[in-house]
């Protein structure tokens, strides 16, 4: 058949691909099934399989139904058709395809009766959870949700659900037994409600096609080609759902790559995707080795990362080949604590950003959602526009607006104490314990609190007589200043939310023990596994430039017990700079050798000795040193600060932050090379305020000098 007019030619649309890209592209009728590693070309070739098909005239754009992971990947997919010529070809969610046929089905499965989508999930947790006695803390109910979600996933029902938490070694929210009392009361809660929740979307549209012929037959002769991307990460509940979309037909074609599961705590299985010849024998199958995506250097650690997975099924061995010109090395680094890392990271973005790298081709990657806040701090104090995706911003994370609450009304009769101490107290009810929780929702919403508490312990420490009132000052100027309506930013997100998805410059954060791999993976073989793939995942993000850091202490000058990833052990050349400072450490010598991207050791300018945590180096002294601040000049350089702000409509500490301000007058710079020497000042703000600050140093006696 003649290709579609308009559209380009299938010439055109051939020419960017490779041989085996081609074979997969080209590969008639039926299933086919792509098994290939991270940025070798899959999303690609399935977009340019649906466009072949199409100009061929196997199909109209009308029957083709494309079904990916999550929403911005569809949304991605239906761009590049579009970028095609392809009109009207469908590309969504599972979810999403779910709920379009089911609003369609319906009144011909169940008849009038509305329903309507659950709002507020949590409530009725709760209120099942009460029913069946279990606890109703808001972590429990989180996490029982997500028990829920996952048993539906894995077709569970009620009644099966200990005996297959414990085949599948669930770690349980409650005793088993409780958590199918749950279960089940949810289920009838949400029936009597007449709602549906997101899974009963996927089981209620399996149903209508399996009980139903008429539905069936009419939906068949609608869609006849279905294509399915990161098909390694499908749970028994989608692929139901895509069984009840084929029916006895076999025009499938499913991409993935089971080194890339990472949804296996959510009931996924790459099963389905290693097992696609057994099911259908006469499939195309094809396997692409060119990583198109990534440098060389990026692709051979990507190679290591993963070669040292254990028990990879067969199917899973492929070895990536970079096809991309060379680049530079990944670079490696160890901090002495997260605001250093977090401090770094965002100089270095800003370099990047400085040489030309867009902001949107750069992205900030982290286990958990809660290790977002120091990166959006300190990108914001560079004045680098960010967007958090797949999480939500800090300020806006619910602990973080029940602590605030709970900060703000305190203000009316605040406690004695020291300020991190009141701070500590006053969240200690909202779930910070002294010792960390071992995991789940219960660790992120402690990691939040636990930060709060430590913009507590900086402000004690760069301003005088800080009290409660000025924290939560600080916390809301820190609120509204992220909030900005951006529309390009650099991307910060979870491991788990970048998938498919890739930028110029890719910055892998916390790469330490207990964090990657997470604590609760521990003494689980599979978990770990899991977390080693979210790694490979992480570093095949990127295209050229790539990062790995960790540091050894949460907190600025706090205790140095974190060691490196296991993952990285084996992967840092033995040369490398971050090697020595390893060994250098242990044998305590005083000066480590700093390679690139390195905090750089510093002395205190009263005793000499080096200097540990982001407020000493700051301030060019330890903590415990007499400070030699110019009163007069601080409060000069306050007001200055706050005329500006106003001025500019930032918050102040977006100028420069206490700390900075602190530094500046306890060592009254005299020039432009030593105002540039403190930290937090770079050639950026010394360009825009340089001038104005060594005029207000040099016009402001100092008051010991009066
Ligand atoms: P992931 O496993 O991460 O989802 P993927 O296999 O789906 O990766 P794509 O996103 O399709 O990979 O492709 C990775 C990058 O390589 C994209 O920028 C794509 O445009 C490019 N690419 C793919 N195939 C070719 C090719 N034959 N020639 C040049 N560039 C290509
Ligand atoms: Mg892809």
């Amino acid at each position: 058949m003649l290709p579609m007019a308009g559209g380009p030619r299938p010439g055109n649309l051939l020419a960017g691909l490779d041989p085996d890209q081609l074979a997969a592209v080209e590969a008639p009728r039926g299933p086919v099934c792509v098994l290939a590693g991270a940025g070798t070309g899959k999303t690609r070739t399935i977009v340019s399989r649906i466009t072949h098909l199409i100009h061929s005239g196997h199909v109209t754009p009308g029957q083709v139904l494309a079904v990916t992971f999550t929403a911005r990947a569809a949304g991605e997919m239906r761009t590049r058709l579009l970028a095609m010529d392809v009109h009207g070809a469908q590309a969504r969610t599972f979810h999403a395809a779910a709920l379009r046929q089911l609003r369609y089905f319906w009144p011909r499965v169940v008849g009038d009766a509305p329903w309507d989508l659950v709002d507020g999930k949590l409530r009725l947790v709760g209120q099942a959870a009460h029913r069946a006695g279990a606890g109703t803390e808001r972590d429990t109910l989180r996490d029982l949700a997500s028990e829920i979600e996952w048993a539906k996933a894995s077709l569970v029902a009620p009644e099966d659900y200990p005996a297959a938490a414990a085949r599948a070694r669930r770690d349980t929210p409650a005793p088993a037994e409780q958590v199918a009392k749950v279960y089940t009361a949810y289920e009838s809660l949400k029936n009597a409600a007449r709602v549906l929740d997101f899974d009963d979307l996927l089981l209620h549209t399996a149903a209508a096609l399996e009980e139903h012929s008429a539905v069936a037959e009419e939906f068949r002769d609608r869609y006849r080609c279905f294509v399915v991307d990161e098909y390694q990460d499908v749970t028994p509940l989608q692929q139901r759902v895509l069984d009840a979309w084929l029916g006895h037909r076999d025009d499938l074609t499913v991409v993935g790559d089971a080194n890339q599961t990472i949804y296996s705590f959510a009931g996924a299985s790459p099963r389905p995707l290693l097992d696609f010849t057994r099911r259908f024998p006469e499939a195309t199958v094809v396997r692409l080795e060119r990583d198109y995506r990534s440098t060389p250097e990026v692709v051979s650690l990507a190679n290591r990362v993963i070669s040292a997975a254990r028990d990879r099924p067969a199917g899973s061995r492929l070895r990536l080949i970079g096809q991309r010109p060379t680049g530079p090395e990944p670079v490696f680094a160890e901090y002495d604590d997260e605001p250093a890392e977090a401090a770094a990271v965002a100089g270095r973005i800003k370099e990047l950003v400085e040489q030309g790298t867009p902001l949107s081709e750069i992205a900030v990657l982290y286990r958990v959602n809660a290790q977002s806040e120091v990166y959006e701090q300190a990108l914001a104090e560079l004045e680098l526009p960010y967007l958090v995706r797949g999480g939500e911003r800090f300020f806006a994370r619910q602990e973080v607006r029940q602590a605030m609450a709970a900060l703000r009304t305190a203000c009316g009769r605040p406690p004695e104490g020291e300020l991190p101490a009141v701070v500590r107290a006053l969240l200690a009810p909202l779930g910070l314990s002294d010792e960390p929780p071992a995991g789940g929702s219960a660790r992120e919403r402690w990691e939040a609190l636990l930060a709060l508490v430590e913009l507590g312990e900086e402000l004690v420490a760069t301003v005088a007589d800080a009290d409660l009132h000025r924290y939560v000052a600080e916390l809301e100027q820190r609120a509204q200043a992220q909030h900005p309506p951006t529309v390009e930013g650099v991307t910060l997100a979870s491991l788990h939310a970048a998938k498919g998805l890739e930028w110029d410059a890719v910055f892998l954060v916390g790469v330490a023990d207990g964090t990657m791999p997470i604590q609760h993976a521990d003494g689980d073989d599979a978990a770990i596994e899991e977390e080693r793939r979210l790694l490979y995942v992480g570093v095949t993000r990127a295209r050229v430039h790539l990062s790995l850091t960790w540091a050894l202490s949460r907190t600025a000058g706090g205790k140095r017990y974190r060691r490196r990833s296991r993952f990285l052990y084996g992967l840092i050349p033995e040369n490398h700079p971050t090697a020595r400072v390893a060994a250098v450490r242990q044998q305590e010598t005083p000066r480590p050798a700093m390679g690139r991207g390195m905090t750089p050791v510093r002395y205190c300018r009263v005793c000499g000795d080096k200097l540990v945590g982001t407020m000493p180096v700051k301030l060019g002294r330890c903590q415990h040193c007499p400070s030699d601040l110019d009163e007069g000049l601080l409060a000069a350089l306050r007001e200055w600060r706050v005329d500006r702000a106003k001025g500019l409509k930032v918050p102040p500490y977006v100028i420069f932050t206490d700390a900075t301000l602190l530094a500046i007058a306890e060592q009254r710079p005299a020039d432009r090379a030593a105002l540039v020497s403190i930290s937090g000042i770079g050639a950026a703000k010394l360009d825009r305020f340089g001038a104005e600050v060594l005029s207000l140093i040099s016009g402001v006696h100092r008051s010991s000098d009066v």
